[in-house]
């Protein structure tokens, strides 16, 4: 099980200052949700936190190796690190199955049968078994965000990133998403998870995380940040999605 902790870490595009010094710890095994307004940072978060984006300044470690570190190799880094993101990005071409082999073979350079072996495995944890010989336009938006998951699950990160994994989905399709989250949590996985679900923040989060512009503003256990908000600005955020 992993870790995240990141400090002070500052971003810019230019001269707009998105990151301005984010603190923020994931204990192995944890969830922490990430909730404010759209224009926030929540994405630009995850993105250097996985290096998808260059960090102005500031560190990020993963069970303590320093991700950040110019020196680290960063593909090898970047695959501790699992990515959901509000479009799944299936290959259309490829059928589910394939889409969860791919990167196990080419990045990982397992043979074709164990990455067999273990797609089916990581498609049964998200209940979709049945669907190892289907073509992504065949399956709903939510399936094929768990077909998203198990393909970042196949490449065993001991910790997964979130961004808004349920936003672009139908609102009856939200719920087998956010089952299969709540099922990964239980296991222990370690979760950093940007989410605008307030019920799934209450429930499944051990600490939630508010962002406004660039900073975080509050962050505390989901009772009290979405519960009871002690800032300002939390509580009018959370009047608007309530
Ligand atoms: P959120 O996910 O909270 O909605 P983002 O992290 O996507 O916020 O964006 C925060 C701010 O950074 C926004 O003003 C956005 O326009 C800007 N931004 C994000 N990515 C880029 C980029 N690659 N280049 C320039 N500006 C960006
Ligand atoms: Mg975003």
């Amino acid at each position: 099980m992993s870790s995240v902790e990141i400090r002070n870490l500052r971003k810019s595009f230019g001269t707009l200052e998105v990151l301005r010094g984010i603190d923020l710890t994931v204990d192995a095994g944890q969830v922490v949700c990430v909730i404010g307004p759209s224009g926030s940072g929540k994405s630009t978060l995850l993105r250097c936190v996985n290096l998808l984006e260059q960090p102005t300044s500031g560190q990020v470690f993963v069970d303590g190796v320093e991700l950040t570190d110019p020196d680290v190799d960063i593909d090898a880094a970047r695959r501790r690190l699992g990515m959901v993101f509000q479009q799944f990005n299936l290959f259309p071409h490829l059928t589910v199955l394939r889409n969860v082999t791919i990167a196990q073979q080419r990045v990982l350079g397992r043979g074709r049968a164990e990455a067999e072996r273990i797609a089916r495995e990581d498609l049964e944890r998200v209940g979709l078994a049945d669907k190892a010989g289907a073509y992504p336009g065949q399956l709903s938006g939510g399936q094929q965000q768990r077909v998203a998951i198990a393909r970042a699950l196949a490449m065993n990160p001991s910790l997964m990133l979130f961004d808004e994994p349920t936003s672009a989905l139908d609102p009856e399709l939200v719920g087998d998403v956010l089952t299969v989250m709540r099922k990964l949590a239980e296991d222990g996985m370690t979760m950093l998870v940007v989410t605008h679900e307030m019920a799934f923040a209450r429930e499944v989060a051990d600490r939630v995380v508010f962002m406004d512009q660039g900073v975080i503003v509050e962050e505390g256990p989901p009772g009290q940040v979405i519960g009871s908000p002690r800032q300002e600005r939390t509580q009018t955020f959370l009047r608007r999605v309530l």
